[in-house]
C-alpha cells in the first residue's frame, strides 16, 4: 500500500486525464530517455526514409504537422500537468509529484497505466520537467518560421523546460541559411542529434544516406556556429570487413573537421526487413568480429583530433574488460577529448587482450551467423 490514502476526490482528475492525449512518436535518443524528456511530435516519420540499414520509419509516410495542432498538443500537456498538480494538492502533498501520487492516481483509474500521454507527462514532471525532445527524424525540415513559432510557444507555455533537443539530417542543416539556424536556436532549440554514420563518401552512397561528406561538414559546422550543441552518431562496422579502414579514416577526418560537442558510437546491428540485413544474410557483406571492430575503433579514434566528448551510450557497445565488466563507460557525457583519448585507446588495448568469445557482440537474428 502506498503512503497516500486513495481519495474519492481524485475521480474528477482521473476522468479529465482520460480525455487528454497528445501525439508522440516512437523514437528518441537514449540520452533523452528514461523519463527525462517530454516527447512532442512536430513531424511524423522520416522525410528521407531510404537509408539501407534503417527500419525505424519504413512503410510510414512523412508528414509535417500544422503549427496549430502542435500548439494544441502543448496545451494538452499543460492541462495534464494541471490535473496532476490539483491531484497532488487534494492529497495534501502540495504539488509534489511522487511515486505515491502516481500509485494513488492509478489506484483510482487503473486504465491510466495505458495512457501514454499521462504516463509521459507524469514521469517528466517527476524528473523536474526540464527537457523536451521534438520528434520525429528531421524536425528542421519544417519551415523555419513554423518551427520558431512552435519553439516560442513551447518555451512560453512550459517555462520549466530548460533544454529542447531534436534529430536533424545534415543535408537539411546544410540547406538552411546561417541566419535561419541562428533564429531557430534563439527561439529555444538547444541540441541537435545528427546521424553521421560514416565520413566515407563511397559508403554514404552505398547505404543511400542521401548526403555527401561536404554537406555533413557544412551542416555540422553551420549548426555549431549558430549556437547549437551538436551530437554526431557514427556506426562502427558499417563498412564491414571490406571497407572498415576507409570508413574509420574518413569518419575520423569528417568528425575532426566538424569537431562536434558529442560523438556517439552506435555499432551496426542489422535489422530484419532492411536492405543491409539482406546483403549480410546473402553473404554479400561480412561483418567484423568483436576484435576487428575494436581495431576499427582504434584506427578511427586514434585519428580523431577533436575537443568533443566521445560516448558509448548504447548497449551495442558491449565489449568487456578483463574482469567481465563493460570496457567503456556507457554514460551520456562520455570521455572528454583530447584529455581522455589515451585512456580510450588503452581501454581498446585491454579489450583486444580479452578472449574474443567474451565480448557481447552482434548476432544476426534468424540463425544467420555473420562471423
Ligand atoms: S535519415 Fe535517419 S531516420 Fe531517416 S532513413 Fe536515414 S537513418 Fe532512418
Amino acid at each position: 500500500m502506498n503512503g497516500i490514502t486513495a481519495d474519492k476526490g481524485l475521480h474528477d482528475q482521473v476522468e479529465r486525464l482520460r480525455g487528454l492525449a497528445f501525439k508522440m512518436g516512437e523514437y528518441r535518443p537514449p540520452s533523452e530517455g528514461g523519463s527525462a524528456s517530454l516527447l512532442l511530435r512536430v513531424t511524423e516519420n522520416c522525410p528521407w526514409n531510404r537509408c539501407s540499414f534503417c527500419e525505424m520509419y519504413r512503410g510510414h509516410r512523412f508528414a509535417v504537422r500544422p503549427v496549430a495542432e502542435i500548439k494544441a498538443d502543448i496545451d494538452r500537456v499543460t492541462a495534464i500537468c494541471e490535473e496532476i498538480i490539483v491531484a497532488s494538492s487534494k492529497l495534501g502533498v502540495g504539488g509534489q509529484i511522487s511515486r505515491d501520487l502516481g500509485a494513488t492516481l492509478l489506484a483510482v483509474g487503473p486504465d491510466l497505466v495505458e495512457n501514454a500521454s499521462f504516463i509521459t507527462v507524469f514521469n517528466w514532471l517527476a524528473s523536474g520537467g526540464r527537457s523536451a525532445f521534438l520528434q520525429d527524424a528531421d524536425s528542421l525540415t519544417m519551415r523555419s518560421a513554423d518551427l520558431v513559432a512552435v519553439l516560442q510557444y513551447l518555451r512560453e507555455t512550459l517555462p520549466s523546460v530548460i533544454r529542447v533537443t531534436t534529430y536533424a539530417r545534415a543535408k537539411t542543416l546544410a540547406r538552411k541559411s546561417a541566419e535561419e539556424l541562428r533564429t531557430i536556436h534563439q527561439a529555444g532549440l538547444d541540441r541537435l542529434h545528427i546521424g553521421l554514420e560514416t565520413g566515407d563518401d563511397e559508403l554514404l552512397a552505398l547505404i543511400g544516406k542521401g548526403v555527401t561528406t561536404a554537406e555533413q561538414i557544412d551542416g555540422g559546422r553551420k549548426a555549431i556556429a549558430a549556437g547549437f550543441q551538436v551530437s554526431e552518431y557514427w556506426m562502427p562496422d558499417l563498412g564491414g570487413r571490406k571497407r572498415w579502414r576507409q570508413h574509420a579514416e574518413n569518419t575520423a577526418s569528417v568528425l575532426t573537421a566538424i569537431n562536434p560537442h558529442y560523438i556517439r558510437s552506435r555499432p551496426l546491428a542489422p535489422r530484419p526487413g532492411t536492405p543491409l540485413f539482406e546483403e549480410i544474410a546473402q553473404g554479400r557483406m561480412q561483418l567484423s568480429s568483436p576484435h576487428e571492430r575494436l581495431e576499427e575503433l582504434a584506427w578511427m579514434i586514434g585519428r580523431l583530433e577533436v575537443t568533443s566528448r566521445l560516448c558509448f551510450d548504447h548497449a551495442m557497445n558491449g565489449w568487456v574488460d578483463r574482469r567481465g565488466g563493460l570496457l567503456f563507460r556507457q554514460d551520456y557525457e562520455g570521455y572528454r577529448f583530447p584529455d581522455e583519448k589515451p585512456l580510450v585507446l588503452e581501454r581498446i588495448r585491454e579489450g583486444l587482450a580479452v578472449d574474443e568469445s567474451m565480448h557481447r557482440h552482434v548476432r544476426m537474428p534468424g540463425g544467420v551467423r555473420p562471423l
